[in-house]
């Protein structure tokens, strides 16, 4: 099992888009192991995306993270990672390939909507930077549900 983190950025907390995006998450099959509501400030968005310190974008990027609250989550599947980066898409929303979900609600490459750990070290450091042991959950997903929006209905 692999677990990734997700953040549902400023931009669509403000449009209201919290639950379109997490519906998207679930129905791809990822389990929801962990989800809180955060308001980053400056640091701790710099702190985070560290990783990009030395790009052009950086303080736009930081600014913009820091603007308001992000939903983060944590998702775990056989392949969460490289799950989350499909239905997300490419970076740039005009990019991206039709049905994805910066495709469908990104407005701009850097409001691109959703965030998802790239690859297992990101995961391994971006998981345990929002949520301590206590906070993750365990349980079976069950996709029983005829008519719901499981990937077996
Ligand atoms: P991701 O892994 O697809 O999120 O892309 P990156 O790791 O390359 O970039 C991190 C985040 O920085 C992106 O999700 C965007 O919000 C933002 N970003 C990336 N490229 C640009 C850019 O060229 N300009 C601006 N303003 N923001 C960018």
């Amino acid at each position: 099992m692999e677990r990734t983190l997700a953040i549902i950025k400023p931009d669509a907390v403000a449009r209201g888009k919290i639950g379109e995006i997490i519906r998207r998450f679930e129905k791809a099959g990822l389990r929801i192991s962990a989800l809180k509501m955060v308001h980053l400030d400056k640091r701790q968005a710099e702190e985070f995306y560290h990783v990009h310190r030395a790009r052009p974008f950086f303080d736009s990027l930081t600014t913009f993270m820091a603007s308001g609250p992000v939903a983060v989550l944590v998702l775990e599947g056989e392949t969460a990672i490289s799950t989350l980066r499909a239905i997300m898409g490419a970076t740039d929303p005009a990019r991206a390939s039709p049905g994805t979900i910066r495709r469908d609600l990104g407005t701009s490459i850097e409001q691109n909507t959703v965030h998802g750990s790239d690859s297992p070290e990101s995961a391994a450091f971006e998981v345990p930077y929002f949520f301590q042991g206590p906070e993750t959950f365990d349980y079976v997903r069950v996709d029983r549900h005829k008519g719901g929006d499981g990937p077996s209905s």
